[in-house]
């Protein structure tokens, strides 16, 4: 039986390309890409001539029959998407699920991806994170899913395109008031930017420098604080000290 290799490629940084990665697609006998045009410029940066099979949203479940059928005649393939890691808000999933139920053999060959890339040069609490991809695109659903997340202590990260920056910013503003943000754009390209603050903060800096929305974005918001347990804690000892003056200690 073959191995279906998950392979993650560059973010914009060719050089992130590890060389586990660039050697797999030299050897397997199939590449299945989301969109091969796109990956075509991948493969002449390492000037490779393997076959690709495109693989999207649209016809991940149609490709499965096919590329089954080459893993059980002993061929390997590599499954990568546009950007990162495939399966991260990316096609993979329906794939990588049905062949695993099948018992075949699954191999992830890490690399970049630009949620770990943000949080880890962000600064804000990485021990618990709560990454929820793409926000929806429309205000009203989107400002639904913030509320659902608002009382969560967990750090949030979300993905954003530059059409939708201002209006998802708008709205965790709306919904989530003052919270520390820090925006991640062009992460690894030339015009990788850190920007942090509040909502409002990075919109202005927007608005004063129309560059800043520009590119691709990972947005990190801090969690909510432990208000709860705070004031549940001060009650306590508010309790306590009340007991303790009317004991005449
Ligand atoms: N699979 C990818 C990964 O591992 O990160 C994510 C694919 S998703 C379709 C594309 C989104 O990821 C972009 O809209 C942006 O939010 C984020 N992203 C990808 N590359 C980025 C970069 N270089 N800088 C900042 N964000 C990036």
């Amino acid at each position: 039986l073959g191995t279906l290799y998950v392979v993650a490629t560059p973010i914009g940084n060719l050089e992130d390309l590890s060389p586990r990665a660039a050697r797999l697609l030299g050897d397997v006998s199939l590449i299945a890409a989301e969109d091969t045009r796109h990956s075509a410029r991948l493969l002449r940066h390492l000037g490779l001539t393997v076959p690709m099979l495109s693989l999207h949203e649209h016809n991940e479940s149609a490709r499965i029959e096919q590329l089954d059928e080459r893993l059980i005649r002993g061929e390997s393939i590599a499954l990568i998407s546009d950007a990162g890691t495939p399966l991260i808000s990316d096609p993979g999933f329906v794939l990588v699920r049905e062949l695993r139920a099948r018992g075949r053999r699954i191999v992830p060959v890490p690399g970049p991806c630009a949620l770990v890339a943000a949080l880890s040069a962000a600064g804000l609490p990485t021990d618990r994170f709560l990454f929820q991809g793409f926000l929806p695109a429309r205000t009203g659903p989107r400002r639904q899913r913030l509320e659902r997340l608002a009382a969560n202590q967990e750090t949030l990260v979300f993905y954003e395109s530059p059409h939708r920056i201002r209006d998802t910013l708008k709205d965790i503003e709306a919904v989530l008031g003052e919270r520390h943000l820090v925006l991640a754009r062009e992460l690894t390209k030339s015009f990788e930017t850190f920007l942090d603050g509040s909502a409002a903060v990075l919109l202005a800096c927007m608005e004063s420098d129309p560059d800043q929305a520009r590119g691709e974005f990972v947005i990190m918001v801090a969690g909510a604080e432990e208000r709860v347990e705070a004031d549940a804690a001060s009650l306590e000892a508010d309790a306590l000290l009340a007991a303790l003056l009317a004991e005449g200690v």
